[in-house]
């Protein structure tokens, strides 16, 4: 049986630096590609690789309307920098405007089904339009950040956007990120020198204490093994690692 993309690319991707990965995903894999940033620290030094380099993968966020004012300021600076727009993407108005009156504006904290209802309307959905015919998927996943990220893979067949899933940092560390976003100057969110490890929305992140991993400010009042926003499981709430199997574009 012909090998899959994931199958052929990983070996190939395994030694190679961030800048080399991200070119051979583009020579290799045909189509439109996405990087998906949040603007955490991971996401700048991919931006940073993709700007610099010239590389054809579009740049985009999803902006739940929840962010702190402190990522939009990178936001802005980050454009800047590179002289390159961000597409931003939002959550569609009528569905929003649904949730806030059925559970209000910070109903979120009432339960895990209300706060998953909220990450649906603001980042699930956003993101499926995001994906619609686009043929690979950039993340900044790394595989240390938390224990539900543990077995990341650098690429595999993301079953429920029907994409390839290029996490081209799985296997770096936070300290080698930190060390190559320095090295670059690349900017970053002014709240990661405040214990904000992991950015996302402003009412469900809090600084991280000392000996916590890195996501444990993300809906720090939730069970640890529930503690993902839906963009990077499946159905069944799991993360998803992918199945190299059934991808062979
Ligand atoms: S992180 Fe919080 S505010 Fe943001 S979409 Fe999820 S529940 Fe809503």
């Amino acid at each position: 049986m012909k090998p899959s993309i994931p199958e052929t690319l990983s070996p190939r991707l395994a030694p190679l630096d961030l800048d080399h990965r991200l070119l051979l995903v583009r020579e290799f894999i045909p189509g439109r590609i996405v990087f998906t940033t949040s603007f955490g620290v991971e996401d700048q030094l991919i931006a940073h690789s993709i700007f610099t380099q010239g590389l054809d993968i579009d740049v985009a966020t999803i902006d739940t309307g929840r962010l702190f004012p402190e990522t939009y300021e990178l936001w802005e600076r980050t454009e800047a920098r590179y002289a390159r727009r961000i597409r931003a993407v939002y959550p569609q108005a009528a569905p929003l405007e649904a949730l806030i009156e059925e559970q209000g504006i910070n109903g979120f904290y009432k339960s895990v089904d209300a706060r998953k209802a909220c990450c649906h309307v603001r980042k699930v959905e956003p993101l499926s339009r995001l994906l619609a015919g686009v043929s690979g998927w950039v993340t900044g996943l790394r595989a240390d950040q938390s224990q539900a990220r543990a077995e990341a893979p650098l690429i595999a067949f993301d079953e429920t956007h029907r994409v390839l899933k290029l996490n081209p940092l799985a296997d770096y560390t936070r300290d080698a990120v930190v060390a190559a976003v320095e090295e670059f100057s690349v900017p970053i969110n002014d709240l990661h020198a405040k214990g904000f490890l992991s950015i996302g929305c402003a009412p469900c992140t809090r600084a991280v204490l000392p000996g916590e991993d890195e996501r444990a400010g993300r809906w720090w009042w939730e069970e640890d093994n529930k503690k993902e926003c839906g963009l990077h499981v499946g159905d069944d709430g799991v993360l998803r690692r992918g199945a190299p199997q059934e991808a062979s574009l």
